[in-house]
């Protein structure tokens, strides 16, 4: 058995920064910490988070009035902003700055008077954020039929954002249907989804044609290993999504197949290294790093 192992993989920045303060935090605050959502949408990394007294939360009031509380890199709506304000919290927001940045022309499209198309999952905690910024004048679509369907009380000014995390082809076809429904359309730059997501994408569409079988491993609810899963398998191979080494069937192998294995922005390379461990030990696999290219982005902590 061969193991192609994708990279650029697993942490981006912004799933680094949000894990990283998360650390200091524990270490400097008593427990229990407070995080609005899972900081991250990993299993693996909320267990380790649970285990060491942070306690993640749905709902504010959950959190007692005058506690620290960390938001999750996927944001928060300026409704859970004021709430906490309200309740004299102690916030650290771990917000990545890419998702921010999407807040910020969410709330310029809409003073400027544009109606603003939102292409994502509704439901999704970025998506829920960045709507409720401005609700009477964000629509969520997230096909290219919802695209062409869309009726908007004013065609002239129009602008659409996307969610950091979606198929970058996908997106694109959703693009072209809103370009063709309202010519005028204008959107933010730059492109909303994020490099670390393109990044992922790109080296599983490069290498997917060498492999018998694509391992994924990332947790079912992270957006963006979903969106890798999806595209493996559109090239005709079988794609797993796995969150370690514990998912692995032996009915998905034969012992002498080429595995492309990456891993979501959330997921932990120790996890990675577990799934390469167990193959190695059960088919004798070799591995091999195949780099599509180099990440060397990182963001400034927040103050804790
Ligand atoms: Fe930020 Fe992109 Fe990572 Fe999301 S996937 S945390 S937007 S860098």
């Amino acid at each position: 058995m061969q193991l192609i192992l994708a990279s650029p993989r697993g942490f981006c920045a912004g799933v680094n920064r949000a894990i990283t303060t998360l650390e200091q935090v524990v270490a400097k605050y008593p427990a229990p910490i407070f995080v609005y959502h899972e900081i991250v949408h990993n299993t693996w990394v909320v267990r380790h988070f649970q285990e060491r007294g942070v306690r993640f939360v749905n709902t504010l009031e959950d959190v007692p009035d005058g506690a620290c509380v960390m938001y999750s890199a996927h944001g928060v709506s300026p409704e859970i902003r004021a709430q906490s304000a309200s309740k004299h919290l102690r916030v650290i927001d771990a917000t990545c700055p890419l998702v921010a940045h999407i807040h910020a022309q969410a709330r310029k499209f809409a003073a400027e008077g544009f109606q603003i198309v939102l292409i994502g999952h509704a439901g999704h905690d970025e998506i829920v954020g960045v709507m409720q910024e401005a609700p009477e004048v964000i629509h969520v679509i997230c096909s290219k039929e919802e695209a062409e369907a869309l009726v908007l009380p004013d065609t002239d000014k129009v602008a659409y954002l996307t969610q950091t995390t979606l198929s970058v082809e996908e997106t694109a076809e959703i693009i072209a249907a809103l370009h063709q429904r309202f010519p005028k359309i204008q959107h933010s730059k730059p492109d909303c989804i994020c490099f670390a997501t393109q990044n992922r994408q790109r080296a599983v569409r490069e290498l997917v044609a060498q492999a018998d079988v694509a391992l994924i491993i990332g947790s079912a609810n992270s957006s963006n290993s979903r969106r890798l899963q999806e595209l493996a398998a559109k090239k005709q191979i079988p794609a797993h999504l796995i969150d370690g080494a514990e998912d692995l069937q032996t009915a998905w192998f034969q012992p002498d197949q080429t595995v492309l294995i990456t891993a979501g922005a959330s997921a932990p390379e120790a996890i990675v290294q577990q799934v390469v461990s167990q193959l190695r030990a059960q088919y004798g696999a070799t591995v091999t790093e195949a780099e599509i290219c180099q990440e060397s982005l990182t963001f400034k902590l927040p103050e804790i």
